[in-house]
């Protein structure tokens, strides 16, 4: 039996920050949300693996080993223009229904938290990207898009429920983690 797990990630790094905007980028942005749910994890006891700030996510994604019933979450802001605003969650192309079902429920609960609009569960293929490595890992996983960096109401609304997400994010890599 392997121990319960969860993988949650900032996604970006010193090397590539990502998107820009409201005066912040997203790894600034996902850094901090990232280390609100360590701290949360550490406090209740639950194990789990993250991206190391100086690692690039070819080189996180090689030493992460998840297995079946483990939890990924790759955390993210969209950029659009200046009015486009939301959540929105991606999926694998083969996401089986333990993502499926973790997507659904982490994108309304954050547009409950947020009252953000709810853009909806996506698969990679929908996406720029194409594919997303992390997300064809073993284990159930899901991308959240938190809202645009380029949207200033949806930047207010993130720095002021940043503590209710991050509680809400822990409960979902609780939740669907089934190896607990
Ligand atoms: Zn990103």
């Amino acid at each position: 039996m392997a121990q319960e797990m969860s993988f949650p990630s900032a996604g970006h790094h010193e090397k590539d920050s990502g998107a820009v905007g409201s005066g912040s980028t997203e790894f600034i942005n996902m850094n901090l949300l990232r280390n609100k749910m360590t701290e949360i994890l550490k406090a209740r006891g639950q194990k789990f693996e993250t991206d190391l700030n100086h690692e690039t996510n070819s080189i996180y994604q090689g030493r992460i080993k998840p297995v079946k019933g483990d939890v990924i979450m790759d955390l993210h802001q969209d950029a659009g223009p200046e009015s486009a605003t939301g959540i929105t969650i991606v999926v694998s192309d083969n996401a089986g229904p333990d993502s499926l079902n973790m997507a659904k429920e982490t994108l309304d609960g954050l547009a409950r938290i947020t009252r953000l609009k709810s853009r909806g569960v996506i698969k990679a293929s929908m996406t720029p990207r194409k594919t997303i490595g992390i997300l064809n890992k073993a284990g159930t996983a899901i991308l959240v898009e938190l809202g645009f960096i380029t949207n200033k109401n949806d930047m207010i609304v993130f720095y002021d429920k940043i503590d209710e997400i991050a509680c809400f994010l822990c409960d979902m890599l609780y939740k669907y983690d089934k190896n607990k």
